[in-house]
Protein backbone atom coordinates (compact mmCIF):
# COMPACT_ATOMS: atom_id res chain seq x y z
CA UNK A 1 0.00 0.00 0.00
CA UNK A 2 3.12 2.23 0.47
CA UNK A 3 4.64 1.62 -2.19
CA UNK A 4 1.14 2.25 -4.48
CA UNK A 5 0.89 5.86 -2.37
CA UNK A 6 4.41 6.69 -3.38
CA UNK A 7 3.85 5.69 -6.47
CA UNK A 8 0.49 7.48 -6.83
CA UNK A 9 2.50 10.47 -5.66
CA UNK A 10 5.56 10.12 -8.24
CA UNK A 11 3.32 9.80 -11.11
CA UNK A 12 1.04 12.50 -10.07
CA UNK A 13 3.99 15.22 -9.69
CA UNK A 14 5.82 13.62 -12.70
CA UNK A 15 2.59 14.59 -15.00
CA UNK A 16 1.84 18.22 -13.60
CA UNK A 17 5.24 19.12 -13.83
CA UNK A 18 6.44 17.50 -17.57
CA UNK A 19 2.78 17.41 -19.12
CA UNK A 20 0.33 20.15 -17.33
CA UNK A 21 2.33 22.61 -16.73
CA UNK A 22 3.77 23.13 -20.00
CA UNK A 23 0.72 22.41 -21.70
CA UNK A 24 -0.81 25.28 -19.39
CA UNK A 25 1.60 27.58 -19.88
CA UNK A 26 1.67 27.49 -24.01
CA UNK A 27 -3.11 27.79 -23.61
CA UNK A 28 -1.71 31.02 -21.96
CA UNK A 29 -5.09 30.00 -19.37
CA UNK A 30 -2.54 28.84 -16.14
CA UNK A 31 -3.46 32.06 -13.87
CA UNK A 32 -7.37 31.14 -14.20
CA UNK A 33 -7.13 27.61 -13.30
CA UNK A 34 -6.56 25.01 -10.47
CA UNK A 35 -3.08 24.15 -9.70
CA UNK A 36 -1.20 21.89 -12.46
CA UNK A 37 -1.25 19.21 -9.42
CA UNK A 38 -5.18 18.84 -9.39
CA UNK A 39 -5.50 18.33 -13.10
CA UNK A 40 -2.91 15.88 -12.88
CA UNK A 41 -5.07 14.00 -10.19
CA UNK A 42 -7.52 13.94 -12.31
CA UNK A 43 -5.94 12.63 -15.43
CA UNK A 44 -4.69 9.54 -13.07
CA UNK A 45 -8.17 8.86 -11.83
CA UNK A 46 -9.54 8.86 -15.02
CA UNK A 47 -6.69 6.75 -16.24
CA UNK A 48 -7.75 4.05 -13.61
CA UNK A 49 -11.47 4.21 -14.63
CA UNK A 50 -10.94 3.37 -18.21
CA UNK A 51 -8.58 0.41 -16.71
CA UNK A 52 -11.56 -0.74 -14.31
CA UNK A 53 -13.88 -0.18 -17.63
CA UNK A 54 -11.31 -2.10 -20.24
CA UNK A 55 -10.04 -4.76 -17.82
CA UNK A 56 -12.87 -4.98 -15.41
CA UNK A 57 -16.53 -4.28 -17.06
CA UNK A 58 -15.39 -5.39 -20.72
CA UNK A 59 -13.92 -8.76 -19.52
CA UNK A 60 -17.69 -9.22 -17.84
CA UNK A 61 -19.34 -9.15 -20.75
CA UNK A 62 -17.48 -11.99 -22.31
CA UNK A 63 -18.25 -13.91 -19.05
CA UNK A 64 -21.75 -13.03 -18.52
CA UNK A 65 -23.27 -11.32 -21.41
CA UNK A 66 -27.27 -10.26 -21.78
CA UNK A 67 -26.88 -10.66 -25.51
CA UNK A 68 -24.56 -12.77 -27.58
CA UNK A 69 -23.24 -10.85 -30.17
CA UNK A 70 -21.24 -12.28 -33.56
CA UNK A 71 -18.94 -9.05 -33.29
CA UNK A 72 -18.40 -6.29 -31.74
CA UNK A 73 -17.23 -3.87 -34.05
CA UNK A 74 -20.32 -1.22 -34.02
CA UNK A 75 -19.13 -0.80 -30.28
CA UNK A 76 -15.61 0.35 -31.21
CA UNK A 77 -16.96 4.05 -31.96
CA UNK A 78 -18.39 4.19 -28.44
CA UNK A 79 -15.46 3.41 -27.19
CA UNK A 80 -13.20 6.84 -28.90
CA UNK A 81 -16.25 8.78 -27.25
CA UNK A 82 -15.54 8.06 -23.72
CA UNK A 83 -11.92 8.61 -24.28
CA UNK A 84 -12.57 11.59 -26.17
CA UNK A 85 -14.38 12.59 -23.34
CA UNK A 86 -12.58 11.59 -20.27
CA UNK A 87 -9.58 12.67 -21.44
CA UNK A 88 -10.14 15.80 -23.81
CA UNK A 89 -13.60 17.18 -23.77
CA UNK A 90 -14.62 17.03 -19.91
CA UNK A 91 -10.93 18.32 -18.32
CA UNK A 92 -11.21 21.64 -20.84
CA UNK A 93 -15.12 21.96 -19.80
CA UNK A 94 -14.08 21.85 -16.03
CA UNK A 95 -10.94 23.64 -16.53
CA UNK A 96 -11.46 26.61 -19.01
CA UNK A 97 -15.31 27.24 -18.81
CA UNK A 98 -16.27 26.32 -15.24
CA UNK A 99 -12.79 27.66 -13.47
CA UNK A 100 -13.26 30.82 -14.71
CA UNK A 101 -16.74 31.20 -14.15
CA UNK A 102 -16.38 30.25 -10.69
CA UNK A 103 -13.82 32.75 -10.12
CA UNK A 104 -15.95 35.43 -11.62
CA UNK A 105 -18.39 34.60 -9.21
CA UNK A 106 -15.86 34.99 -6.31
CA UNK A 107 -15.63 31.18 -5.58
CA UNK A 108 -14.21 27.84 -5.80
CA UNK A 109 -14.18 27.42 -2.11
CA UNK A 110 -17.62 24.70 -0.37
CA UNK A 111 -19.33 27.92 0.89
CA UNK A 112 -19.23 30.00 -1.63
CA UNK A 113 -22.46 29.37 -3.90
CA UNK A 114 -25.59 31.51 -3.99
CA UNK A 115 -27.29 28.47 -2.27
CA UNK A 116 -24.59 26.87 -0.65
CA UNK A 117 -25.64 23.91 0.99
CA UNK A 118 -23.12 24.51 3.25
CA UNK A 119 -24.03 27.92 3.62
CA UNK A 120 -28.07 26.94 4.87
CA UNK A 121 -26.70 23.80 7.32
CA UNK A 122 -23.20 24.48 8.98
CA UNK A 123 -23.66 21.60 10.16
CA UNK A 124 -22.63 19.68 6.98
CA UNK A 125 -19.27 21.65 7.70
CA UNK A 126 -18.05 19.10 10.28
CA UNK A 127 -19.66 16.22 8.20
CA UNK A 128 -17.87 16.69 4.96
CA UNK A 129 -18.52 12.89 3.57
CA UNK A 130 -22.40 13.64 4.37
CA UNK A 131 -22.00 17.15 2.13
CA UNK A 132 -20.47 14.97 -0.83
CA UNK A 133 -23.66 12.77 -0.39
CA UNK A 134 -25.77 15.67 -0.15
CA UNK A 135 -24.25 17.28 -3.47
CA UNK A 136 -24.63 13.99 -5.19
CA UNK A 137 -28.28 13.62 -4.66
CA UNK A 138 -28.83 16.98 -6.08
CA UNK A 139 -26.31 16.70 -8.78
CA UNK A 140 -28.80 13.37 -9.58
CA UNK A 141 -32.18 14.81 -9.45
CA UNK A 142 -30.79 17.33 -11.88
CA UNK A 143 -29.81 14.83 -14.15
CA UNK A 144 -33.22 13.31 -13.99
CA UNK A 145 -35.33 16.33 -14.53
CA UNK A 146 -32.60 16.85 -18.14
CA UNK A 147 -32.77 13.77 -19.08
CA UNK A 148 -37.17 13.34 -18.68
CA UNK A 149 -36.91 16.42 -20.83
CA UNK A 150 -34.10 15.16 -23.59
CA UNK A 151 -36.63 12.46 -23.94
CA UNK A 152 -39.79 14.59 -23.78
CA UNK A 153 -38.78 17.89 -25.74
CA UNK A 154 -38.48 16.62 -29.57
CA UNK A 155 -35.69 18.66 -30.97
CA UNK A 156 -33.73 17.77 -27.56
CA UNK A 157 -34.47 14.37 -28.62
CA UNK A 158 -32.78 14.89 -31.79
CA UNK A 159 -29.67 15.06 -30.02
CA UNK A 160 -30.21 12.77 -27.14
CA UNK A 161 -31.28 9.92 -29.81
CA UNK A 162 -27.25 9.51 -30.60
CA UNK A 163 -26.85 8.27 -27.17
CA UNK A 164 -29.85 5.60 -27.83
CA UNK A 165 -29.36 4.81 -31.38
CA UNK A 166 -26.66 2.04 -30.39
CA UNK A 167 -27.78 -1.29 -30.62
CA UNK A 168 -24.94 -3.09 -28.84
CA UNK A 169 -25.11 -1.35 -25.61
CA UNK A 170 -21.94 -2.06 -24.09
CA UNK A 171 -19.49 -0.55 -21.14
CA UNK A 172 -17.86 2.27 -23.15
CA UNK A 173 -21.69 3.33 -24.61
CA UNK A 174 -22.46 6.21 -21.78
CA UNK A 175 -20.15 8.83 -23.39
CA UNK A 176 -21.77 7.93 -26.81
CA UNK A 177 -23.48 11.26 -27.17
CA UNK A 178 -23.77 14.48 -29.47
CA UNK A 179 -21.32 17.19 -27.99
CA UNK A 180 -24.11 20.08 -28.09
CA UNK A 181 -26.17 17.83 -26.11
CA UNK A 182 -23.05 17.06 -23.75
CA UNK A 183 -22.82 20.98 -23.62
CA UNK A 184 -26.44 21.88 -22.22
CA UNK A 185 -26.23 19.32 -19.97
CA UNK A 186 -22.96 20.07 -18.35
CA UNK A 187 -23.99 24.13 -18.11
CA UNK A 188 -27.54 23.34 -16.58
CA UNK A 189 -25.63 20.36 -14.03
CA UNK A 190 -22.51 22.81 -13.26
CA UNK A 191 -25.04 25.88 -13.13
CA UNK A 192 -26.91 24.70 -10.08
CA UNK A 193 -23.45 22.83 -8.83
CA UNK A 194 -21.75 26.00 -8.56
CA UNK A 195 -24.51 27.79 -7.66
CA UNK A 196 -25.06 24.87 -3.87
CA UNK A 197 -21.19 25.66 -3.46
CA UNK A 198 -20.04 22.80 -5.17
CA UNK A 199 -15.74 23.63 -6.20
CA UNK A 200 -15.16 22.44 -9.60
CA UNK A 201 -12.29 19.90 -8.41
CA UNK A 202 -15.44 18.38 -6.31
CA UNK A 203 -17.52 19.05 -9.61
CA UNK A 204 -15.09 16.66 -11.49
CA UNK A 205 -15.01 14.27 -9.22
CA UNK A 206 -19.12 13.73 -8.84
CA UNK A 207 -18.99 13.31 -12.47
CA UNK A 208 -16.22 11.03 -12.55
CA UNK A 209 -17.42 8.84 -9.83
CA UNK A 210 -21.08 8.59 -11.52
CA UNK A 211 -19.17 7.59 -14.62
CA UNK A 212 -18.07 4.74 -13.49
CA UNK A 213 -21.80 3.43 -12.12
CA UNK A 214 -23.07 3.99 -15.54
CA UNK A 215 -20.29 2.90 -17.31
CA UNK A 216 -21.36 -0.30 -15.55
CA UNK A 217 -24.93 0.43 -15.91
CA UNK A 218 -24.07 0.35 -19.62
CA UNK A 219 -22.41 -2.86 -19.80
CA UNK A 220 -23.62 -5.93 -22.00
CA UNK A 221 -23.73 -8.36 -18.51
CA UNK A 222 -26.44 -10.62 -16.87
CA UNK A 223 -26.01 -8.12 -13.24
CA UNK A 224 -29.02 -7.10 -10.96
CA UNK A 225 -28.29 -5.66 -7.40
CA UNK A 226 -31.22 -7.73 -6.22
CA UNK A 227 -34.55 -6.69 -4.88
CA UNK A 228 -33.18 -4.80 -2.33
CA UNK A 229 -30.46 -2.48 -3.73
CA UNK A 230 -32.31 -1.93 -6.98
CA UNK A 231 -34.19 0.63 -5.47
CA UNK A 232 -31.42 2.02 -4.15
CA UNK A 233 -28.98 2.26 -6.64
CA UNK A 234 -29.48 1.85 -10.60
CA UNK A 235 -28.10 -1.50 -12.56
CA UNK A 236 -27.03 -2.75 -15.67
CA UNK A 237 -30.82 -4.93 -16.42
CA UNK A 238 -32.45 -1.36 -14.92
CA UNK A 239 -30.57 1.55 -17.44
CA UNK A 240 -31.17 -1.38 -19.89
CA UNK A 241 -34.58 -0.64 -20.08
CA UNK A 242 -34.22 2.74 -20.43
CA UNK A 243 -32.24 1.56 -24.35
CA UNK A 244 -34.88 -0.50 -25.17
CA UNK A 245 -36.65 -0.26 -28.28
CA UNK A 246 -40.16 1.04 -29.11
CA UNK A 247 -42.55 -2.05 -27.76
CA UNK A 248 -45.51 -1.32 -30.99
CA UNK A 249 -47.68 -3.26 -28.57
CA UNK A 250 -47.20 -1.33 -25.43
CA UNK A 251 -45.78 2.28 -26.85
CA UNK A 252 -45.27 3.74 -23.48
CA UNK A 253 -43.00 1.17 -21.80
CA UNK A 254 -39.89 2.60 -23.14
CA UNK A 255 -40.61 5.95 -20.95
CA UNK A 256 -39.11 4.75 -18.02
CA UNK A 257 -35.99 4.58 -16.11
CA UNK A 258 -34.44 7.80 -16.40
CA UNK A 259 -32.72 8.12 -13.16
CA UNK A 260 -28.46 7.62 -13.38
CA UNK A 261 -27.60 7.01 -9.67
CA UNK A 262 -30.56 7.02 -7.55
CA UNK A 263 -34.04 5.12 -8.64
CA UNK A 264 -35.72 7.03 -6.43
CA UNK A 265 -36.37 9.88 -8.60
CA UNK A 266 -38.28 7.09 -11.37
CA UNK A 267 -39.93 5.84 -8.05
CA UNK A 268 -41.00 8.90 -6.83
CA UNK A 269 -42.58 10.02 -10.41
CA UNK A 270 -44.23 7.07 -11.66
CA UNK A 271 -41.58 6.09 -14.07
CA UNK A 272 -39.54 2.98 -12.50
CA UNK A 273 -39.75 0.08 -14.25
CA UNK A 274 -38.31 -2.99 -12.20
CA UNK A 275 -39.10 -6.96 -12.99
CA UNK A 276 -39.13 -6.91 -17.03
CA UNK A 277 -36.55 -9.04 -18.72
CA UNK A 278 -33.51 -7.41 -20.97
CA UNK A 279 -35.04 -6.08 -24.19
CA UNK A 280 -33.52 -5.60 -27.56
CA UNK A 281 -32.00 -1.92 -27.54
CA UNK A 282 -31.96 1.24 -29.61
CA UNK A 283 -34.35 3.28 -32.04
CA UNK A 284 -36.95 1.95 -33.93
CA UNK A 285 -36.79 4.96 -36.39
CA UNK A 286 -34.65 4.75 -39.67
CA UNK A 287 -33.29 8.38 -39.57
CA UNK A 288 -32.03 7.40 -35.93
CA UNK A 289 -31.28 3.82 -36.46
CA UNK A 290 -28.73 5.22 -39.48
CA UNK A 291 -26.52 6.12 -36.93
CA UNK A 292 -25.15 3.07 -36.57
CA UNK A 293 -23.48 3.36 -40.59
CA UNK A 294 -21.63 6.26 -39.92
CA UNK A 295 -18.19 7.13 -37.58
CA UNK A 296 -18.08 10.23 -35.30
CA UNK A 297 -17.62 13.19 -37.24
CA UNK A 298 -20.81 12.04 -39.42
CA UNK A 299 -22.61 11.52 -36.32
CA UNK A 300 -22.32 14.95 -34.98
CA UNK A 301 -22.74 16.59 -38.20
CA UNK A 302 -25.98 14.35 -39.31
CA UNK A 303 -27.21 14.68 -35.30
CA UNK A 304 -26.73 18.33 -35.50
CA UNK A 305 -28.70 18.36 -39.24
CA UNK A 306 -32.07 16.25 -37.04
CA UNK A 307 -31.40 18.64 -34.25
CA UNK A 308 -31.98 21.53 -36.76
CA UNK A 309 -34.89 20.13 -38.60
CA UNK A 310 -36.35 19.81 -35.11
CA UNK A 311 -35.72 23.23 -33.60
CA UNK A 312 -36.98 25.30 -36.56
CA UNK A 313 -40.24 24.15 -36.01
CA UNK A 314 -43.02 24.18 -33.55
CA UNK A 315 -43.19 20.56 -33.78
CA UNK A 316 -39.89 20.39 -32.37
CA UNK A 317 -40.87 22.02 -29.28
CA UNK A 318 -44.27 20.28 -28.62
CA UNK A 319 -43.19 17.66 -26.04
CA UNK A 320 -43.97 14.15 -27.05
CA UNK A 321 -42.75 10.78 -29.03
CA UNK A 322 -41.56 11.52 -32.58
CA UNK A 323 -40.41 9.95 -35.29
CA UNK A 324 -38.33 12.37 -38.17
CA UNK A 325 -38.57 11.88 -41.75
CA UNK A 326 -36.70 12.28 -44.39
CA UNK A 327 -36.26 16.39 -44.09
CA UNK A 328 -35.67 15.90 -40.41
CA UNK A 329 -38.83 17.09 -39.74
CA UNK A 330 -40.23 15.80 -36.54
CA UNK A 331 -43.39 13.81 -36.75
CA UNK A 332 -45.73 13.19 -33.86
CA UNK A 333 -46.09 9.61 -32.91
CA UNK A 334 -49.70 9.69 -33.03
CA UNK A 335 -49.29 10.78 -37.15
CA UNK A 336 -47.91 7.81 -38.43
CA UNK A 337 -48.02 3.63 -38.35
CA UNK A 338 -45.44 3.02 -35.51
CA UNK A 339 -45.74 -0.77 -36.30
CA UNK A 340 -45.06 -0.06 -40.44
CA UNK A 341 -42.07 2.45 -39.20
CA UNK A 342 -40.69 -0.09 -37.19
CA UNK A 343 -41.11 -2.88 -39.28
CA UNK A 344 -40.06 -1.40 -42.77
CA UNK A 345 -37.21 0.18 -41.67
CA UNK A 346 -37.98 2.99 -44.45
CA UNK A 347 -37.72 6.01 -43.19
CA UNK A 348 -41.01 8.91 -42.91
CA UNK A 349 -41.80 10.21 -46.43
CA UNK A 350 -42.01 14.13 -46.47
CA UNK A 351 -44.86 14.52 -47.93
CA UNK A 352 -46.29 12.19 -45.07
CA UNK A 353 -46.16 15.51 -42.52
CA UNK A 354 -46.41 18.91 -42.77
CA UNK A 355 -43.47 20.65 -44.12
CA UNK A 356 -42.02 22.99 -41.46
CA UNK A 357 -43.53 26.55 -41.45
CA UNK A 358 -46.06 25.47 -44.71
CA UNK A 359 -49.22 23.73 -44.64
CA UNK A 360 -49.09 20.22 -45.71
CA UNK A 361 -48.49 19.44 -49.13
CA UNK A 362 -51.30 17.22 -51.05
ZN1 LIG B 1 -32.18 8.59 -22.39
ZN1 LIG C 1 -27.69 5.41 -21.46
Amino acid sequence: MHEFVSFWGVAESWIASCVVAPALASLHVAPTIDSPDEIAQYFLITAVQVMIVAFVFRPMESLWPVETWSDRRITAIDRSYTLIKLFGVLPLFTYLVLSPLTSLFGGGNGAAGVFSVQGWVPWFGHHPVLLFLAYYAIYDFVYYVVHRLQHSIPWWWALHSLHHSQRRLSCWSNDRDHYLDDLLEALIVAAVSLLIGVSPTDYALLVLSGELLQNLDHANVRLRFGPVLEKLLVDPLYHRLHHMRVDTDRPRLHACNYAFIFPLWDILFGTALFGEPARPTGVGDPMVDADNGRGIVAQQLLTLRRFWGAFRCRAGWTPGDVAFNENYVPVPVADFDLRQLESSQIPLAATQSPVCGAEPTQ
